[in-house]
């Protein structure tokens, strides 16, 4: 089977060259130890955060080792078990990585029903980008009817979700995200009440300008996926009282964040910000994943994959992730 490892860390953006994809043998059910299930992968998930693990700068977790399988979420079915609570068939989300197959730990793995969403789902809006958007609205910035929200990466994995929900509690919900079909996608199809633009509007003023005719009424609740310049923008516009869930600042990923020009608003406005890790919060995700999967079901919450094709696939995919080529959730499905 193959796999894809990391083969040299990142220095700014990340390149083809940072991956190599090597050909290892085929696991069997003898390869297992009492308590290890075997799965085949049917999708990866890239995500962001990837990025942080490539690199050795300090982060709340470890680096991910050179040569080793580069880390990540799968949805996949059980080829083999030695666990009591998986069988042959079942379908799982687990960390098995960029591979087409995989060992792990029984306890590791998380059963899913994929007779009642597609398989896919569970690494998105029902998966950890799901519960990370419903932890945030909910938890942190307690999202209430006639709020103003603001989220940015708005058409992404969490950004859909996030403006989702907190137009099912009744808020006005403004996008920001980069291009035309990305912004019309939130507004026209997932129902968000404006988006602004912010690769159309490239100066700050335009910027500033767009943001204030989509939240005459200034923001309520920011949820902020991006950082620099989108980031500030916001801030800008911050009411008294605003509350932040600082959730991302990818547009620092690949680079140096650019310097907040607006932080000072935090103190003028009373706001409070919270930043969060999803996986800290291990306790609401059996609540989020079934109020999510309860919302796809019925149709309420919309959701959009942008799928590349085989494991080869992955690194160009993720670079792509990281400069916003993706529409809704990254995945890469393995043949
Ligand atoms: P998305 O599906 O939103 O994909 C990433 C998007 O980010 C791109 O499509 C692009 O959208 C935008 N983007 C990429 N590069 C830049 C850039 N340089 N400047 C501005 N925007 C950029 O990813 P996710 O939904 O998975 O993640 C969204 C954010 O949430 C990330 O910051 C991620 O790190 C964070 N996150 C945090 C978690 C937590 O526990 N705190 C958990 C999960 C995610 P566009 O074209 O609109 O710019």
């Amino acid at each position: 089977f193959q796999r894809i490892v990391l083969a040299a860390r990142p220095k700014g953006r990340v390149s083809p060259e940072n991956f190599r994809m090597e050909t290892l043998p085929q696991l069997i059910s003898s390869d297992l130890a009492a308590g290890e299930v075997l799965v085949r992968n049917h999708y990866l998930s890239l995500d962001p955060y990837m990025r942080g693990r490539m690199s050795t700068a300090k982060s709340y977790s470890a680096p991910q080792e050179l040569d080793h399988t580069m880390l990540g979420a799968t949805a996949g079915v059980v080829v083999a078990s030695r666990h009591a609570e998986f069988s042959v068939g079942d379908s799982v989300v687990g960390h098995l990585g960029w591979a087409e197959m995989g060992v792990t730990q029984g306890n590791l793995l998380r059963q899913v029903d994929a007779a009642r969403l597609p398989l896919s789902v569970y690494l998105g809006v029902v998966g950890m980008p799901g519960v990370t958007a419903w932890y945030g609205v909910n938890r942190i910035l307690q999202a209430q009817a006639g709020q103003t929200l603001v989220v940015s990466a708005a058409s992404g994995a969490v950004g859909s979700v996030v403006g989702q929900l907190a137009k099912l509690i009744g808020c006005r919900v403004v996008g920001i995200a980069g291009g035309e079909k990305k912004c019309s996608y939130v507004v026209d199809q997932l129902g968000f009440d404006a988006c602004v633009d912010y690769k159309a509007n490239q100066t700050e003023a335009e910027l500033l300008d767009c943001l204030r005719a989509a939240a005459p009424d200034g923001i309520d609740l920011l949820f902020e996926n991006v950082g620099s310049s989108v980031f500030d923008a916001s801030l800008a516009c911050l009411n008294p009282y605003a509350k932040i869930a600082l959730c991302g600042m990818i547009a620092g990923y690949n680079s140096a964040s650019q310097p907040l020009k607006h932080a000072n608003k935090l103190l003028t406005m009373r706001a409070m910000l919270q930043g969060f890790i999803v996986t800290e919060h291990m306790d609401v995700w059996p609540q989020a994943l079934t109020e999510l999967a309860a919302l796809v079901a019925s149709g309420q919450l919309k959701y959009h994959e942008t799928i590349a094709q085989g494991l080869a696939a992955a690194p160009d995919a993720f670079i792509g992730l990281l400069s916003g080529q993706n529409l809704g959730k990254q995945l890469v499905k393995l043949s």
